[in-house]
């Protein structure tokens, strides 16, 4: 395993579509292992492919709740409800901000090592906002894009934020 640079907002690599994959394997677990390895030495609570460079839909997530979540071509199945959060991101260092996200969250995804689809159901919490906002990293898109202005980033200095 390894530890990969996490790309900055800036990096065009974080505006592309990302690649779907049409074959889980080695390669592709090697690679989650790495997206783990770079997640948690971040540390962070989700990390995207295109975050360490490459351009294909895979995610990991874990918001501590026990659950180590991997998912290949990730989609939202559906999703519901407004809530405004505070949001941060590993592509955007220092700053975090306050969005709108869903509250009920159904997402689903192949997993890595059996090759099945998997749904994953979140609501009003951590994972939820996590699904959103990395399937959101596969699509191109970083959470300031949802903030009204580009004022509305704000310094974290050394308060505990939650990154992803
Ligand atoms: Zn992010």
């Amino acid at each position: 395993m390894a530890i990969i640079p996490i790309r900055r907002a800036g990096d065009p690599v974080l505006r592309e579509k990302a690649r779907r994959v049409r074959t889980i394997d080695k390669s592709i677990h090697k690679l989650i292992d790495d997206m783990w390895e770079t997640m948690y030495d971040a540390p962070g609570v989700g990390l995207a492919a295109p975050q360490i460079g490459i351009s294909l839909r895979i995610v990991v997530i874990d918001v501590n709740n026990g659950e180590k979540i991997a998912l290949v071509n990730p989609e939202i199945v559906k999703r519901s409800g407004e809530r405004h959060v505070d949001e941060g991101c590993l592509s955007v260092p220092g700053f975090r901000g306050e969005i709108v996200r869903s509250v009920k969250v159904l997402a689903k995804g192949i997993d890595p090592y059996t090759g099945k689809e998997v749904r994953i159901k979140a609501q009003d919490d951590l994972l939820a906002e996590a699904l959103e906002h990395e399937i959101d990293h596969v699509n191109g898109i970083i959470y300031i894009d949802y903030l009204p202005s580009p004022d509305a980033l704000v310094s974290v200095n050394d308060a505990p934020e939650v990154r992803a």
